[in-house]
């Protein structure tokens, strides 16, 4: 397994495989990597000649008051997860090189962006965003692979790339979960033990709502109200928001039909998580 700093360096690593004819799979992460992150490198490996994960704590995509200091990073043990999998080159610059004194320019998605997680996080999706038009010009990919884990990220992704152009497939992988159910995260190691299985309602909450919703409930508020009653009886579980929206817009619905996604957004502690389900009606 290659591991490659610099930006040039590694847009001559992905032009020459371009120039032999072989296609190029990209895992974007900020590494701390786990089963989720790996999921994305097999499917990565079936798809394509090769497969680049890029490691890179992004701290534009953090606020002011979040956790970009303290998000945990362990180099040694990526790499030897990444090479596990079969990861052929790591990229991982450095933040000076990514965004050197004179950075000015960024790229935001409009609209898909301000609600859910954006509202709580206002510039989150624009640091997402811009991080990953960077890394898509340097690799320039055939195959990018996105977690569902982050639904509204990979809904702002794929737009951005439709948008901007990209020719670029963005796929788009199941979460994985531990055995509790818990959706895995980089951010679930900040859980204590028993905030560990506090959190073990969300999965909970979500799966009640489907059962709930394939019994004949399809008011979104009923389901809503469902879920919060659920996750209020965890006592160091603080609701940030959930709701009922349209799959692919994000739109909140009223009335549960077509392809609808149940997002959950809560704090344990510090420690904000995300999970969510999909259901076609
Ligand atoms: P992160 O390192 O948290 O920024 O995640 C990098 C990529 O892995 C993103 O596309 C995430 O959506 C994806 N990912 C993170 N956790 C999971 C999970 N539990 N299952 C599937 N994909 C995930």
């Amino acid at each position: 397994m290659i591991i490659i700093k610099q930006i040039k360096s590694m847009s001559r690593w992905a032009k020459t495989q371009k120039n032999k004819g072989r296609t190029i799979g990209f895992v974007p992460t900020m590494g701390y990597i786990h089963e989720g992150h790996l999921s994305l490198v097999r499917k990565a490996k079936k798809d394509c000649d090769r497969v680049v994960m890029s490691i890179f704590v992004n701290p534009i995509q953090f606020g002011p008051k979040e956790d970009f200091k303290r998000y945990p990073r362990d180099s040694k043990r990526d790499y030897r997860l990444a090479k596990s999998a079969g990861v052929d080159l790591i990229f991982y610059p450095s933040t000076k090189d990514m965004y050197p004194d004179n950075f000015l320019t960024y790229v935001s998605v409009t609209g898909l962006t301000n609600i859910l997680c954006g509202r709580s996080r206002p510039d989150h999706f624009k640091g997402v965003t811009t991080v990953v038009t960077k890394l898509f010009n340097i690799i320039a990919p055939d195959i990018a692979y996105f977690g569902q884990k982050d639904a509204q990220q990979a809904i702002v992704i794929k737009k951005m790339a439709e948008d901007l152009n990209f020719p670029i497939k963005i796929s788009v992988l199941p979460t994985v979960r531990e055995g509790g159910g818990l959706a895995m995260s980089s951010r679930n190691t900040y859980l204590s033990a028993s905030e560990r299985y506090d959190a073990l309602v969300i999965n909970r909450a979500l799966k009640s709502a489907k059962r709930l919703i394939s019994s004949g409930e399809l008011n979104a508020y009923m389901v809503i109200s469902h879920i919060k009653k659920l996750i209020k009886q965890k006592k160091s579980v603080r609701i940030d928001y959930v709701e009922v929206v349209d799959m692919n817009s994000l739109k909140k619905i009223n009335k549960i039909s077509g392809g609808v996604l149940i997002v959950i957004a809560v704090f344990i502690g510090k420690t904000r998580l995300i999970d969510n389900i999909t259901l076609k009606i």
